[in-house]
This record gives structure tokens, sequence and C-alpha cells, in this order.
């Protein structure tokens, strides 16, 4: 039987409420899911505003010192990224049916309880003051329970390097101007501010033009809330942009309840062996798919 992501997570969501319930009746102690702080920072995105120009994907690769991915169109060569990966931390993708288009970027979320940073032992994801998911490759051990536990997909790793890395966005919290991608986009596509007022921001738009949007803000609670927020043209749904459609609580409050079911009463639950599972069979796949790449590109530069 095979499980899409979408569905897994769906699965996982109604796993999690069952330990949930099981935990509001016995003793263990549930966790309370994490919030935004007053000063948090964040991204709002507004794909009726982007116009697929890729500014932002190639200085998002310019002040991150990352290189370009060449591949040869009509004879000359392009930076053309397909998706993230261990030297893609930005990507814009186009959502095509008929007439209708629209584009999506995507780098990490900056969940507000973050998949990431709960499972990642080390401690080498973590939250900065300002709600960043910000990663120090010095204590990293190069597990990555990061990539299993993400909903979004995010987190690569750096297969050909001696010493591999995770690679994500980290919402240029090494630039004092903030994210390239917001300030170089010709569009405002995407603003970067304190996340309390992109939400107000983003309310405004829904209200002043109802006909442009759809009705919702992805991210204000999706998988309990995300540092990047998403406006979608009328017509074109969150799920048709390619995001996932998450329970409104968060993956690691969850888990981590139910986790502390298993250490009290030795019980079993559900959603925790299927994320051990699901963990278990993408790394096998992935190892078994790199084998593969490593050998057509044995000897290629990266
Ligand atoms: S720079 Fe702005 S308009 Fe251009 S692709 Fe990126 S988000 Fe869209
Ligand atoms: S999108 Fe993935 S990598 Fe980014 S914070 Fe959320 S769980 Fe972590
Ligand atoms: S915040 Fe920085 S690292 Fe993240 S997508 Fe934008 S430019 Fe790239």
């Amino acid at each position: 039987m095979s499980l899409s992501r979408r569905s897994f997570f769906k699965h996982i969501g109604a796993a999690g409420a069952a330990g949930a319930v099981g935990l509001a009746s016995g003793s263990a102690s549930a966790r309370e899911p994490k919030k935004a702080g007053p000063d948090d920072v964040g991204m709002l995105y507004d794909s009726t505003l982007c116009i697929g120009c890729r500014a932002c994907v190639t200085k998002c690769k310019e002040f991150n010192d990352l290189p370009f991915d060449r591949e040869i169109l009509d004879g000359a060569p392009y930076d053309a990224p397909r998706d993230l990966s261990e030297t893609t931390k930005n990507i814009i993708k186009l959502y095509e049916d008929g007439e209708t288009r629209a584009f999506v970027k995507m780098q990490c979320m900056h969940c507000i309880d973050s998949a990431c940073v709960s499972v990642c032992m080390a401690g080498a994801l973590h939250k900065t003051e300002d709600g960043i998911v910000a990663y120090d490759k010095d204590v990293c051990v190069g597990c990555r329970y990061c990539q299993v536990a993400c909903p979004f997909d995010v987190p690569k790793f750096s297969w050909h390097d001696a010493f591999p890395l995770i690679v994500k966005c980290e919402m240029c919290r090494h630039r004092e101007e903030g994210p390239a991608c917001a300030e170089f986009c010709p569009r405002d596509a995407v603003r970067y501010g304190k996340l309390a007022d992109l939400l107000e921001t983003a309310h405004a738009r829904l209200e002043e033009s109802p006909g442009r949007y759809e009705p919702e803000i992805y991210g204000e609670d999706d998988g309990g809330g995300t540092h990047v927020l998403y406006l979608s043209p009328q017509g074109v749904s969150f799920d048709d942009l390619g995001l996932p459609d998450l329970p409104k609580e968060p993956l690691p409050h969850m888990s981590e309840s139910v986790q502390h079911t298993i250490y009290k009463g030795f019980a079993a639950p559900a959603a925790l062996y299927g994320l051990l599972m699901f963990a278990q069979i993408r790394n096998r796949k992935k190892d078994a798919g790199k084998k593969g790449d490593d050998l057509s590109e044995e000897g290629g530069e990266k």
C-alpha cells in the first residue's frame, strides 16, 4: 500500500488526535504547543504580485554563497534549479491549469513549533530569539532526522561534501538588511518584517480585495503556524500551490505528547510508530537513489 506525503500527514494528525485523547484521560503530561513571540520576524509571500522573474532565487544564492545549478538551454548556460537542493535554498515554481497560472515560492517555512527542531537531538536546528529556525553546523551529527520530520520536505543534505551538512533557508540571519529574496524582489511579492505586522497586512489585503485572493492565509495556523505566510490568487488553492494540508496542531506537539505516554505507560502510539516507519522507508529510498546518482555523476563537479 502506498501512502502519499499529504495523506501521511493526515494520518499522523488523526493518530496524534487519538493520542491526545488518551493523554487527556491518562496521567501523562501533554506538551503545550509553542507560540510566536511578539518580536518574531517572518515573510509574507503574495503570489498575486509575483511575476516569476526569479531574482529572489539568484540573490538567495549570491548572498548565501551557493553555486548556480547550471543547465544548457538553447546552447546557453542558465542557472536553472528545479527544486530545493543542497545548492538551492529558495525556488520559484509555476502552477498551470489551462488559462490559470500562479507562481509559488518555496523555502523553509520557519514553523512556529518546528518538527525539525523537535527531533534534532544535537540541537543543531534551533530557534533564535526572533523565531528563525537556525542551523549550527558545528554540532550537527548528520542523522537526517530533520529531513524525515519536516512536513514541507525542506532540509537537504550536502551529499557531495566530505562532511555533509544540512542546507536550508535561515532567513538570511547573517545579513543586517534581512532576507535577500525580500530586498531584491522588484514587485514586493516577498515582504520581510515582524510576523504580527505581516499577518495584519495579509488580513488587510484580503479585506480590501476579496475578489483577488483565496479567502485564507496559509501559515496563520497550518501545522501550528509558520513564520512564512502565503496569499494565493482566487481560484488557486494552497493545495494547487503544493502547500501541504496540515492539521492545526503542530506535529511536534502531537508526537512529543504521545512520546511521553510511551515513557510513562509503555504504550506504543500509532503516530510515533508511523513517524519511525516513514523515516526508515524514506531514508532507504534516498540511500538507494543516492547510490544511483553517485554512479552517474562520478567524477563530476558539485
Ligand atoms: S523576485 Fe519577486 S517577483 Fe521575482 S520571482 Fe521572486 S518573488 Fe516573484
Ligand atoms: S519547514 Fe521544515 S525545516 Fe523549516 S522549520 Fe518547518 S519543519 Fe523545520
Ligand atoms: S531568506 Fe535568504 S536564505 Fe531564505 S529564501 Fe530568502 S534569500 Fe534565501
